[in-house]
């Protein structure tokens, strides 16, 4: 059994990274920017954009949070992402999930522009990963793609299960397996007998937020397990899957904390550098 590791790998690609950031800087005149909308104080989200703020310092890219009041209305929200859409300095901006129950979330994450779009959560974004176009893929799947590359993990011709098929995690990562030549079957909260299928699967990617998901018996011998799952259980942060008595089985692993999670933000950032490339080559 190997482990998958995300903090590591994170850190490998997070200095490459830099050093392109260095090169880019000189060539154009200053660091790409990523501005983060933080709406309200979930202890969660600040946590998350607390570790972006400490991976563009990593990577000299220039880091920004905007935070707003929880009562903010949905206008108010609107009319800051129409002004950072606007603004030339800023490459990309994400918009922290979740938002408040007063604000819609789609039109929300349709606002923000495709070309500043680093979380790939708009539907223009999303339809260009269904489309196989050039877009920006969901930071999370696109870290786990980044992981599975990094270990020289070849899809092609697996069969990977995903289960959980949400907008943000599941279903972009089952279609990057799928343009990957993987077979791809997708399982959520109304598959009955859940482990007739991940027992099946060459690659396990799991994103549900349920513990202890998924068990030994459900996983084949020599599987690669992907855990996305991010869940505090008596203050500790556990995954989706019943780690100590299902790595044994496996050929590859990702912990959790210091799997996926590393690797999502690292994405954010690779996205960001994209965008600032995209707009300084067609200026
Ligand atoms: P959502 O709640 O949006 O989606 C959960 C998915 O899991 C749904 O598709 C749901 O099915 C499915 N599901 C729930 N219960 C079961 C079950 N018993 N059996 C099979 N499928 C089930 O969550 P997200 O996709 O946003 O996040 C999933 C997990 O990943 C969370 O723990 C979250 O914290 C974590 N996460 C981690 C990130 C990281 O960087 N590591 C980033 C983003 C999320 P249905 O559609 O039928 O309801």
């Amino acid at each position: 059994m190997q482990i998958l590791d995300g903090k590591k790998t994170a850190r490998e690609l997070e200095k490459k990274l830099k050093e392109k950031v260095l090169l880019l800087k000189e060539t154009y005149g200053r660091a790409p920017k990523l501005y983060v909308v933080l709406v309200g104080d979930n202890p969660a989200s600040l946590s998350y954009v607390k570790s972006k703020e400490k991976a563009c310092l990593r990577t000299g890219i220039e880091g920004k949070t905007i935070k707003l009041p929880n009562t903010i209305s949905e206008n108010d929200l609107l009319k800051v992402i129409k002004d950072l859409n606007n603004d030339d300095t800023v490459d990309g901006f994400i918009v922290q999930l979740p938002l408040p129950k007063h604000i819609d979330e789609n039109t929300i994450l349709n606002a923000v522009s495709s070309f500043k779009d680093v979380d790939g959560l708009s539907l223009l974004s999303a339809g260009k990963v269904m489309n196989r176009q050039d877009g920006f893929t969901p930071a999370t799947p696109k870290g786990v793609m980044m992981l599975l590359e990094h270990y020289n993990i070849k899809l092609k011709g697996m069969h990977a299960v995903v289960v959980g098929r949400s907008n943000i995690v599941g279903s972009p990562m089952a279609k990057l397996l799928l343009n990957k030549d993987a077979t791809v079957t997708i399982c959520h909260r109304y598959t009955t007998e859940l482990g007739f299928y991940t027992k099946q699967a060459d690659i396990i990617v799991v994103a549900t937020g349920v513990v202890n998901l998924i068990t030994a018996d459900m996983v084949k011998k020599g599987a690669i397990v992907v855990d996305v799952g991010i869940n505090r259980v008596d203050g500790k942060i556990v995954g989706d899957v019943d780690y100590e008595n299902v790595k044994e089985k496996t050929s590859f692993i990702t912990p959790v904390p210091g799997g996926v999670g590393p690797m999502t933000i690292s994405a954010l950032i690779h996205n960001t550098v994209e965008a600032y490339m995209a707009k300084m080559e067609n200026k």
